[in-house]
């Protein structure tokens, strides 16, 4: 289930207009902003309003604002590249996750490398 904004949650303070950020989309569930550390010429973070610790938190509670997220990132690469993107969800440190706040990485506009 969603969390209240933790006052320790760097996105929920985002979220909430606390802290700026480069806002480039919202809907009613879900905002999205330039990651301050791109590393793409799009790099947006796509994210839930509510406070989830990751994606897989959030699909187990709320895969309806799930498939906002991922609307809301296509959206996101139509309006700033062209369509074609990368989406990554890192989950837990192994996978480099550093925020525990659900988001959804959208990398485009370059020719992305293999992994
Ligand atoms: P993670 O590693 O948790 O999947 O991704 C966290 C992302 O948040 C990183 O790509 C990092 O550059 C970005 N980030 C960290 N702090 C801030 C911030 O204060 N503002 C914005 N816009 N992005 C941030
Ligand atoms: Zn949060």
């Amino acid at each position: 289930t969603a969390s209240p904004a933790g006052a320790d949650c760097l996105f929920c303070k985002i979220i909430g207009g606390e802290i700026p950020a480069d806002l480039v989309a919202e809907s009613a569930t879900t905002v999205a902003f330039k990651d301050i550390n791109p590393k793409a010429p799009v790099h947006v973070l796509v994210v839930p309003r509510a406070h989830h610790a990751d994606v897989s938190a959030l699909a187990g509670s709320d895969p309806m604002v799930l498939a906002d997220v991922v609307a809301l990132a296509d959206q996101v690469a139509s309006d700033l590249a062209d369509g074609q993107y990368r989406l990554i969800w890192n989950v837990g440190p192994k996978a480099g996750q550093t925020i525990f706040h659900a988001h959804a990485h959208v990398l485009a506009g370059t020719q992305l490398g293999g992994f």
